[in-house]
């Protein structure tokens, strides 16, 4: 008899053992004291975390949005001032430049890398800091936007500027694809200049029968022209979803940061 229950608690120590084992991660969401509960609680009870939201919203796991959430404003101005930004953004351009060196290119110079220009060739930072526009957490303002853009001295962002001097010895021909209006041509092209950006096949931007369309509508149409015309787009880089979602969208692409508003 007292072997028997030696046995059966002996089983049920070595069920409970081993059974406890593979959940530890588990367990500490249900630890009461612990921060992972408090964070799972958060998730649940309240809003999501400003990291989180920033996550979700890099991720494509939410869209459509208008405003940077105004409790999220300061966390946003630390990511996008602190060094992670500026991190985050060298390492997409890092795997990218692994990629691109990697391939052997047609002698017919129709391998071409598309970019956006917006927070990918250049950053708006400094525009962005601006108290009224508070890194996206104020409502856009497109009269003081489009001052700014008259003004053409975005600096450039220091990764893309890097990659593109990269990829132009390697044979690249570098497109340019904006939803700015055409109607800022000069500007654009000025600021890009400024900013070291010297060369490129091509700068495309918005034709006045395309003003209305969706940026993934219209970024689709220019780079399917580009396909039709015979280039291959072996890379296409740019900060939004839009930039690198539709139809030719490239061999691969490349999302840069960045939390501060979303385009359509
Ligand atoms: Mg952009």
């Amino acid at each position: 008899m007292e072997a028997t229950l030696f046995f059966f608690f002996a089983n049920i120590l070595l069920l409970s053992t081993s059974r406890a084992s593979p959940f530890q991660s588990h367990l500490l969401l249900h630890n009461s004291d612990g921060a992972a509960t408090a964070a799972a609680n958060h998730l649940h009870v309240s809003q999501i975390s400003c990291p989180s939201w920033r996550l979700a919203v890099e991720t494509n796991n939410i869209f459509g949005w208008d405003l940077v959430p105004e409790a999220c404003e300061d966390y946003v101005a630390n990511y996008m001032l602190g060094c992670q930004y500026q991190e985050d953004s060298f390492a997409v351009t890092s795997i990218a430049l692994e990629y691109a060196k990697n391939l052997t290119l047609g002698e017919d110079g129709k391998d071409i890398w598309v970019f956006d220009i917006d927070e990918t060739a250049l950053s708006e930072i400094d525009y962005y800091s601006q108290p009224d526009v508070a890194f996206g957490a104020k409502e856009f303002n497109e009269t003081k936007k489009n001052e700014y853009l008259k003004e053409a001295k975005a600096p450039p962002l220091p990764a893309v500027l890097e990659f593109y001097n990269n990829l132009l010895p390697l044979g690249y021909k570098i497109v340019f694809i904006s939803g700015t209006s055409e109607s800022y041509r000069e500007y654009r092209e000025l600021n890009m200049k400024r900013a070291g950006y010297h060369t490129w096949e091509k700068l495309l931007l918005k034709q006045t029968s395309e003003h209305g369309t969706t940026s993934v509508t219209f970024k689709s149409k220019k780079r399917t022209e580009l396909v039709e015309a015979g280039y291959r787009i072996i890379g296409n880089m740019g900060d939004q979803w839009s930039d690198i979602t539709g139809s030719n969208v490239g061999n691969r692409t490349f999302k840069l940061p960045n939390p501060m508003y979303y385009i359509a």
